[in-house]
């Protein structure tokens, strides 16, 4: 159903916003807002909005997009640049002060760690209640609830029992539990990486699946398997959770699926289009980036990797130090155990993903472990929007701005009703709101130095609050909220 929403203007002077099943809410034509954004170019991808408008935000809420002037207590002068939705990371691994830095920075106004996720909802949301620059949120995470029911040594990615072995009944028992506890608690999504949990039984999996269905989630995978050697291929690994989806209900979130179809990912992108013109409630992400980053104690460097990802030691950098692989020092820092870069994607690949309209934008930065990590974290958003719509014209402005932003809610907003009110610039919506100059907008995070700030992004709002001003981080305000579901016991 789509709502309509209807600005009066009455003899008074004041304008009255009609809003179907909400309250009427009525601010008069000299109310002085909290913040005012100024003449710049609003872009919304939900109505389509591209037009010069000034902007009126109280209570952290939108509450006025206008021609005409109005006031605030703090202006902010946005002409000549583009007033777009805050973007919505769906997969962000880093979730601390640090990260939520260059989140900021790169545009990013709510960061979701829906893969791995956590395997305690409750813990994960305190320890970043009140003290963040961003909104933040989290899935119950099959990763973390088979580590923990199964004793891996590990601490991000399995390495022991978690990857390698089967699970006994009871311990089947016990990841039930603890992936339905989370859930109610509020979990936004079920998080799985088949790939991590290479030993997890088909069944596992479905009934992953079968919870997720029942709560109304969307499962946000990682699939079984990468690349092109058969019978182990990305292809093979897409029917597995299509097929899971189609047989329980659940709606079904590919991640990344560049780095796990490769060559083949035009195939994969096809087989989720196909899933969705049958009906099925199917989507995918991708990063703008011809690597990927993992860690090397995982099973994704269990013996025939080289075959199975089609590529050798020297593809291979070793975050610590930047140094490429080689077979010595593979055994050494497999042993040790850390983040590697792994550099498989073909550009085309990156380009066909980017350019199809079902595929969104998420970044899957990485924890900040070394100087080399992958730049992705830092700079997908704004490289997105300088490098691949400005430079390449692979997609257009308004294209790549519905991949961060109202595709993302629009994934959540089922079990997360929340989302209805990100991913827009319309009255009534959060006022998560990225500026950013589209003739300068670039990322700078580079394999060599990962470590940098994207440029071009001068204000950054999360929840009405300034997070980035000229293009400066914001210090000491915290005005991040947890994104999550509804608790229902
Ligand atoms: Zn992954």
């Amino acid at each position: 159903m789509i709502t309509r929403r209807r600005a009066l203007l009455t003899t008074t002077g004041m304008l009255v916003f009609l809003i179907p099943g909400a309250a009427v809410e009525t601010y008069a034509a000299d109310e002085v807002y909290d913040v005012v954004i100024t003449g710049g170019r609003i872009m919304d991808p939900e109505s389509g909005l591209d037009a010069v408008r000034n902007i009126g935000i109280m209570g952290g809420k939108i509450r006025m997009i206008s021609e005409a002037p109005q006031q605030g207590k703090q202006t902010i002068d946005a002409k000549g640049l583009v007033v777009a939705p805050g973007f919505i990371d769906l997969h962000q691994h880093g979730q601390d002060v640090r990260n939520y830095r260059y989140k900021a920075r790169d545009g990013v106004t709510t960061s979701l760690e829906l893969e791995v996720g956590t395997d305690d909802v409750d813990k994960w949301y305190a320890d970043r209640e009140g003290k963040t620059l961003v909104n933040f949120g989290v899935s119950i995470g099959h990763i973390p609830v088979r580590m923990k029911v199964m004793h891996d040594p590990a601490t991000f990615l399995p390495s022991g029992d978690a990857a390698h072995r089967a699970a006994v009944p009871e311990e089947l028992v016990e990841i039930n539990k603890a992936m339905a506890g989370g859930l109610r608690r509020g979990a936004l999504a079920v998080g799985m990486g088949i790939n991590y949990t290479a030993a997890a039984s088909h069944g596992e999996i479905v009934d992953m699946f079968h919870l997720a269905a029942e709560g109304g989630a969307s499962v946000h995978v990682h699939l079984r398997y990468l690349g092109m050697q058969e019978p182990t291929t990305g292809l093979a690994a897409i029917e597995e959770v299509i097929a899971a989806a189609a047989a329980t209900g659940a709606a079904l979130h590919v991640v990344h699926v560049t780095s796990m179809g490769l060559r083949d990912t035009p195939r994969l992108i096809s087989m989720i289009e196909g899933a969705r013109k049958s009906g099925l409630d199917v989507t995918a992400e991708c990063y703008p980036y011809t690597a990927g980053a993992t860690t090397l104690e995982s099973a994704l460097f269990d013996p025939g990797w080289q075959e199975q990802q089609g590529v050798t030691y020297k593809d291979v950098q070793w975050a610590k130090t930047g140094e490429r692989l080689t077979a010595e020092t593979f055994e050494k820092y497999r042993k040790e155990g850390g983040t590697v870069v792994i550099f498989f994607i073909p550009e085309d690949v990156v380009r066909t993903a980017l350019a199809n309209p079902i595929v969104m934008i998420a970044s899957d930065g990485s924890r900040i472990t070394g100087p080399k990590i992958h730049p992705r974290g830092q700079g997908t958003f704004a490289r997105v929007l300088g490098h691949y719509v400005r430079e390449e014209k692979t997609l257009t402005l308004m294209t790549a701005l519905r991949k961060m932003t109202l595709m993302p809610a629009q994934r959540l907003e089922k079990r997360a009703p929340e989302f209805k009110n990100k991913g827009r610039i319309r009255v009534g919506a959060d006022a998560d709101i990225t500026i950013f100059d589209p003739a300068r907008v670039i990322d700078r995070a580079t394999f060599d130095e990962p470590l940098q700030y994207s440029e071009g992004i001068p204000f950054v709002l999360v929840n009405g609050v300034t997070v980035v001003k000229n293009g400066g981080l914001v210090e000491d305000v915290f005005p991040g909220r947890a994104a999550r579901a509804p608790i229902t016991h």
